[in-house]
């Protein structure tokens, strides 16, 4: 067993504060990584005050994680220490059920083991990345093909592959017209990963001040999507929707700007539901409303390859450990461009203090 120090909270009231803990000693099929930086999703927040009803606490929270590898068990092939590693959103899966024999741990059939917060289908409590190493098996730690700017590397563990995910499986690309609902830290990755898929991207905000940042991080146009006369020009225009809002929000004026057989993918999560649409948005165009879950691990590492070849990072806030509940605030106000990032060393730095 190793000591490790974190941040966590112990209930849905609570901040982060710090919290001691033992992780295991790495297995022969385990790496040990040294974590460097861990990103902040919106997820983490809404698992921290237990908006999604199913937070087992104390929470260490963080599933977008970059690190030097410091050991390796006997079995391990692919890392050695001193090794760049990261890990996502998910730690093990049953290995056997059809959708992991695919390749698609994110929907196995007997839950998947998220890197915080326990498997998905009950089971014991697992301690994320805002902690100073992790242990994870071989099979669910990803190679890091980016040479420098690690920080900026962290975000792409969930936010990159959240959106890689739906934009591959639905085929973006070359004369397709995409849209990307919220520019937050998932829609700043669609908005850089549709556009090098060659797609046209169109991205909808409900703040006009973002219009400038859109564009360059590679929208071709910006609407904002609380003015009827903007929207009213993409009407039937789009092949694919893809839905980042954290928050419960009428869904048809976006249906309404698919093409005939064209789809809206939400991988938004809000605590509660949106109000259902209107079925008549969905059968006179034959249009499809679709959900998707992170990706598997394969196509993550596909994901890292895909965006260490087209130059492509998140654009980044670095925060220390101990300024998380200020940064979740700020989230929460949509004031973050686009991802804050967590520097480990602040957190390391306090441990030997
Ligand atoms: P984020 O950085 O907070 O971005 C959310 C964006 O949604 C905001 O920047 C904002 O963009 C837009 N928005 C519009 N109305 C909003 C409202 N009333 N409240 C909050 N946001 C609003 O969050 P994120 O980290 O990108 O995560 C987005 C959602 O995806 C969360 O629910 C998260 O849990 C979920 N998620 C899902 C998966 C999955 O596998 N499906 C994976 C990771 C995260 P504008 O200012 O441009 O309107
Ligand atoms: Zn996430």
């Amino acid at each position: 067993m190793s000591k490790t120090y974190s941040y966590a909270a112990q209930s849905a009231s609570d901040s982060l504060k710090p919290y001691r803990f033992e992780r295991r000693t790495p297995g022969a099929d385990d790496v040990q990584i040294d974590i460097l930086y861990c990103g902040v999703c919106h997820s983490d927040l809404h698992t921290v005050r237990n908006e999604w009803h199913n937070t087992l606490y104390p929470s260490v929270p963080g599933h977008e994680i970059v690190g030097k590898v410091t050991a390796v068990g006997a079995n391990v092939k692919n890392f050695k220490v001193g090794d760049l590693a990261g890990v996502g959103c998910m730690v093990d899966s049953c290995q056997h059920c059809a959708s992991c024999a695919e390749g698609e741990e994110q929907y196995c059939e007997n839950g998947f083991t998220g890197t915080y917060n326990g498997p998905v289908f009950g089971g014991e409590n697992t301690f994320g990345g805002y902690s100073d190493s992790i242990v994870v098996k071989e099979k669910f730690v990803l190679r890091i093909p980016h040479k420098d700017n690690l920080a900026a590397v962290a975000p792409l563990l969930c936010a990159g592959i959240t959106t890689y995910s739906p934009l591959n499986h639905w085929k973006v690309g070359p004369g397709k017209k995409v849209g990307v609902v919220g520019l937050g830290g998932l829609g700043h990755m669609a908005v850089k990963i549709a556009h090098a898929m060659g797609a046209h991207v169109v991205l909808f905000t409900t703040s006009p001040n973002k219009r400038e940042d859109g564009l360059r991080l590679g929208a071709d146009e910006v609407i904002v999507s609380k003015d009827a006369e903007q929207m009213a020009t993409q009407a039937n225009q789009l092949d694919f929707i893809l839905n980042t809002v954290a928050a419960p929000h009428n869904l048809d004026p976006f249906l309404a700007l698919l093409k005939r057989d064209g789809t809206m993918t939400l991988v938004g999560a809000p605590d509660s539901p949106h109000p259902s649409p209107t079925v008549f948005n969905l059968i006179f165009k034959r249009r499809s409303l679709a959900g998707s879950l992170i990706g598997g691990i394969e196509e993550t590492q596909e994901m890292l390859d895909f965006c260490a070849k087209h130059n492509i990072v998140s654009d980044i806030e670095i925060i220390a450990m101990q300024d998380i509940n200020q940064a979740y605030e700020r989230m929460l106000k949509g004031d973050v461009k686009y991802r804050f990032v967590i520097d480990m060393a602040t957190l390391k730095q306090e441990a030997a203090a």
